[in-house]
């Protein structure tokens, strides 16, 4: 039993506040909500469409259903914006379908949470996709929507998959393995065994910054503006958009 006075650390937080310290504020102190637009929409609707069909069917011919099923409509411009991506989610769905008549492994469970403590806090994951391989090994997956790799995407650096990593061994003692980061939209896999990931470090790397989000300085990083979804809202925005001056008709 983790006492209640620790404070939660998840891969999130972590993300969010490297991401830009100011936009942690926000959304976790302020409670605002970036709400959603056109990519992160379709994301939401294949990551539902994933976990309703494998933890319901695992039968390839459904997956369409469980997408039209699973499908958002919020979150597009107009009508026409949202048929684009709808026929983007349904190729990715088609894909995906073919590609499970081959899979091998056995699906142990779809979002699945870890909780364990360490040092004081408590850490917390959801993993998207969680199975068994033939050889008896466990896998951890984390599924990804984004249509292209940034350039410097590099596993061996995924604080996120480490945690994960982590998290199932430490939280339901699966020791043999390995934790991966699924393209879906690009049928692209990049894995690490958990055994490369190193406890000690990666953790201490989110206490550190577990302590800074515990404090009160949250400066803008500017450089992250025109990525950042509040950046129509945020006050300390650079985006061109949020100085434009809306005329009176
Ligand atoms: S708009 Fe820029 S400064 Fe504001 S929260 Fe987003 S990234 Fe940070």
């Amino acid at each position: 039993m983790i006492p209640n006075n620790y404070h939660e650390l998840n891969y999130s937080k972590i993300a969010t506040y490297l991401f830009c310290p100011f936009l942690y504020k926000m959304k976790y102190i302020e409670g605002k909500r970036e709400g959603l637009v056109a990519v992160t929409s379709l994301g939401v609707s294949i990551h539902r469409t994933l976990e309703e069909y494998h933890t319901y069917s695992n039968n390839p011919e459904d997956l369409l259903v469980y997408y039209n099923r699973c499908f958002l409509g919020a979150g597009y411009f107009n009508a026409a914006e949202q048929m684009e991506f709808y026929l983007k989610g349904k190729k990715i769905i088609e894909d995906y379908a073919k590609r499970e008549q081959y899979r091998e492994s056995e699906i142990l469970g779809c979002e699945k949470e870890f909780i364990f403590e360490h040092q004081g806090w408590k850490f917390r994951g959801k993993i998207d996709r969680f199975e068994k391989l033939p050889d008896g090994s466990y896998h951890v997956i984390d599924y990804k929507t984004d249509a292209r790799i940034s350039d410097d995407f590099d596993v061996h650096k995924s604080l996120q998959l480490a945690l994960y990593s982590i998290g199932v061994r430490r939280a339901w003692g699966k020791n043999q393995g390995k934790a991966s980061i699924y393209f879906v939209a690009l049928n692209k896999i990049f894995s690490i065994p958990f055994e490369d990931v190193n406890d000690d470090i990666i953790l201490e790397k989110y206490i550190e910054i577990g302590n800074k989000l515990e404090g009160t300085d949250f400066p803008p990083c500017t450089r992250s503006c025109a990525q950042c979804l509040m950046r129509m809202r945020c006050p300390h925005s650079i985006h061109p958009e949020r100085h434009i001056k809306f005329k009176k008709l």
